[in-house]
């Protein structure tokens, strides 16, 4: 889908340590803000960032610190799109990993369930990855207060 221009963008880098999931959240949020969402569109625009940052530091770059980019744009119509990309392993199938319950890391009490959560959080999640190159992540949500006020 192709849309006119944000009327305000943010971006941000920031280094893949768990430390940096809450930053990203709150950072983000603060942002979307403007667009005047309710208490519910927020928490969930955090909860969504929250599982594909936590990715990022997870699965990404799971034995190193790499960087995260983050991008946030802000349309006129109460459209938030939020895009986080890593230059980290990437994934083989997105279509299996976006399955609910599936996880490759068992072994560390994943459940499967981030990308259920994101989707479930978002009105579009869009996920594009190469294998050894790195994975995007795209979430839409539209605020609804917005829409009724316009
Ligand atoms: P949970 O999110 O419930 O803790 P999880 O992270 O394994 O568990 P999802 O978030 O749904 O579950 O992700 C599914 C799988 O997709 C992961 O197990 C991992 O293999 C792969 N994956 C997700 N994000 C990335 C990423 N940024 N880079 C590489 N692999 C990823
Ligand atoms: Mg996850």
């Amino acid at each position: 889908m192709s849309r006119k221009k944000p009327v305000d963008q943010m971006s941000l880098k920031i280094e893949s340590r768990s430390v940096n999931e809450s930053f990203a959240r709150v950072a983000v949020s603060a942002f979307a803000a403007q667009q005047d969402p309710t208490v519910e569109e927020i928490s969930d625009i955090k909860t969504a960032v929250s599982e594909a940052v936590t990715n990022c530091i997870v699965h990404a770059y799971p034995a190193s610190v790499g960087e995260i980019y983050i991008w946030v744009g802000l349309f006129d119509d109460g459209l938030v799109r939020i895009r986080i990309r890593d230059r980290g392993c990437g994934i083989i199938d997105v279509r299996q990993a976006m399955e609910p319950l599936f996880t490759t890391k068992p072994e560390l009490e994943r459940s499967g369930l981030g990308f259920a959560v994101m989707e479930s959080c978002c009105d579009k999640v869009k996920v594009s990855s190469k294998v050894g190159k790195g994975t995007t992540v795209t979430l839409t949500s539209v605020s609804y207060t917005h829409l009724r006020a316009h």
